[in-house]
C-alpha cells in the first residue's frame, strides 16, 4: 500500500471538519512535551504538514521509557478488543511507510513465541484462537520446532510442537528512529529543545494553552502532552498505573544468531541490523538487584535459549519504565480544552507511526478519528 492510499484509508475513519465552510488557511503551530517515540512521530507529523512544531524535552530524546525498549512492533493476541487490535495491525501498516520515507533500520521476520509447560501452551492457542475470531488479524499460526528452526537454526525449541509465528511482526531501532525523525522536524523548520522541562499550565482556553518550561514560556494553539509516565503529575490526575519497570540489555555486535523475535520461556530477543542483540525478560525487573546480578541471571536464560550463544557481552544495561494506562488501552485525544492533547500508552513502539498519522490529522484537519473513539482520555473523568 503506498503513502497516498494509507492516508486515504486513515481519512474514511475520520469524521468531518466541524467546520464546513471556507476557511481562511492559517498556519498552524504546536508544542509537543516530551521527545519519546510518541511526541517525536507526532512532532515529525506535523512539521511534513507544515505546523511550526516546537519540541521539548526534559532530558534528552530517546532518554526514557522508548530509549529502554524491547522495540517489538506486534498486533498479535494480548491486544484486546478489536479497535485496540486493528489499531496495531494498522499500526504495522504506518510503519512499513515510515520506514520507507525515513530508512529506518526495522527488521520484518516475524515473531516466535512458545511456553514450555502444556498449560501455558493451551492458553497461547486459545489466545490465537480469539484473535482469528477478529474480523481482520495479522498472519499467526501455529508451528512444530522443525518448521520453527528452519527459521531460526540457533534457537534451542526443545522438541516444542506448539510454537506460535505471527509473520508481520517486526523489531526496530528506537534511537535510529528517533534521530532521524528529529532531523526531519528540524529541516522542516522546527525547534527541538533540551533540557527544557515543562513545569506548569499558566493558563489554557480553546484557543490557546501557555506554559512555563525551565527554558521560558511558550505559548500554542496546540499543546500536545507525550511525556510518558510523568503525565499524571502534569495535571495531576490518575490515568496512568504505577509504572511497570523492565531490564534491557543491548550487546555488543556479535555474529548473526537471531532473525525474528523470539519470545521463549523466560527472555526474548532480537538481533538488529548492526548485530547487536536485545533482550528483554517476562518478569518485572528485581530493581533491588544490580546491574551484574541483571546480567548473570539474564545470561543463563539467554544460554539456555540460544544454542550457539557464549556468555553475553553488554555494551548497555537498562531499566525502562513503562507508561501504562489504567486500563491497558492508548489516551490519546483532547483533554480539558482544545488547545491541550494527550498521548500516553504502553505498546508505545508497535504504534508510534500510526499515533503520528492521525494525531497530526486530527489537529490539521480539525476532525475526529472513529479510530481513536475507544482511546480518549474523556472515559476516565
Ligand atoms: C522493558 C520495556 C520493554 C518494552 N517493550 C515494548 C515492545 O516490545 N513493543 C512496544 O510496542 N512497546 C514496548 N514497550 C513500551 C514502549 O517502550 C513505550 O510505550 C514507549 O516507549 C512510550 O513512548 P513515549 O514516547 O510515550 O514515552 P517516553 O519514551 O518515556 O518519552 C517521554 C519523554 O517525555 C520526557 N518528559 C517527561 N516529563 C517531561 C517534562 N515535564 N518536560 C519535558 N519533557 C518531559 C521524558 O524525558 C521522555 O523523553 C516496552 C517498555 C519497556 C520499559
Amino acid at each position: 500500500m503506498d503513502r497516498r492510499d494509507f492516508l486515504k484509508i486513515l481519512g474514511l475513519f475520520a469524521l468531518s471538519p466541524k467546520k464546513i465552510y471556507a476557511q481562511k488557511i492559517k498556519s498552524k503551530e504546536a508544542v509537543i512535551i516530551g521527545a519519546g517515540i510518541i511526541g517525536c512521530s507526532i512532532a515529525y507529523e506535523l512539521s511534513k504538514r507544515g505546523v511550526k512544531v516546537t519540541l521539548i524535552d526534559k532530558n534528552s530524546p530517546g532518554s526514557a521509557c522508548s530509549g529502554s525498549s524491547f522495540s517489538w512492533i506486534n498486533a498479535t493476541y494480548p491486544k484486546k478488543p478489536y479497535s485496540y487490535n486493528l489499531f496495531s495491525q494498522l499500526g504495522i501498516n504506518a510503519f512499513h511507510l515510515m520506514q520507507r520515507e525515513l530508512s529506518l533500520d526495522i527488521k520484518w521476520n516475524g515473531s516466535l513465541e512458545w511456553s514450555t509447560t502444556m498449560k501455558d501452551q493451551e492458553k497461547l492457542i486459545e489466545s490465537v484462537n480469539e484473535l482469528q475470531n477478529y474480523p481482520k488479524y495479522t498472519p499467526t499460526s501455529v508451528i512444530d520446532h522443525k518448521k520453527a528452526k528452519k527459521l531460526e537454526p540457533h534457537i534451542n525449541f526443545r522438541g516444542n510442537e506448539n510454537i506460535i509465528f505471527s509473520k508481520a511482526d517486526g523489531a526496530m531501532n528506537p534511537k535510529n528512529a528517533i534521530s532521524k525523525m528529529i532531523d526531519v522536524i528540524k529541516k522542516n523548520g522546527g525547534s527541538v529543545l533540551y533540557p527544557c522541562k515543562f513545569e506548569k499550565i499558566i493558563e489554557s482556553s480553546d484557543s490557546f494553552s501557555k506554559i512555563k518550561t525551565s527554558m521560558g514560556i511558550l505559548k500554542s494553539e496546540n499543546v500536545i502532552f507525550c511525556n510518558g509516565v510523568d503525565v499524571n503529575n502534569s495535571f495531576n490526575v490518575n490515568f496512568l498505573k504505577k509504572p511497570r519497570p523492565g531490564v534491557i540489555i543491548k550487546t555488543e555486535p556479535q555474529k548473526n544468531l537471531i532473525n525474528s523475535v523470539v519470545y521463549g520461556p523466560k527472555i526474548h530477543a532480537h538481533q538488529q541490523s548492526n548485530g547487536q542483540i536485545i533482550i528483554g525478560e517476562q518478569i518485572t525487573a528485581p530493581i533491588k538487584e544490580n546491574t551484574k546480578d541483571h546480567i548473570k541471571r539474564i545470561n543463563k536464560h539467554f544460554k539456555s535459549m540460544v544454542k550457539s550463544g557464549t556468555d553475553l557481552n553488554p555494551s548497555e544495561v537498562l531499566i525502562g519504565w513503562r507508561p501504562i494506562p489504567k486500563d491497558d488501552l492508548p489516551i490519546i485525544g483532547k483533554f480539558k480544552n482544545k488547545s491541550i492533547y494527550i498521548a500516553v500508552m504502553h505498546s508505545g513502539i508497535s504504534l508510534a507511526a500510526i499515533v503520528g498519522n492521525l494525531v497530526s490529522q486530527e489537529i490539521v484537519d480539525e476532525v475526529d478519528s472513529l479510530l481513536l473513539k475507544d482511546f480518549r482520555p474523556s472515559r476516565f473523568f
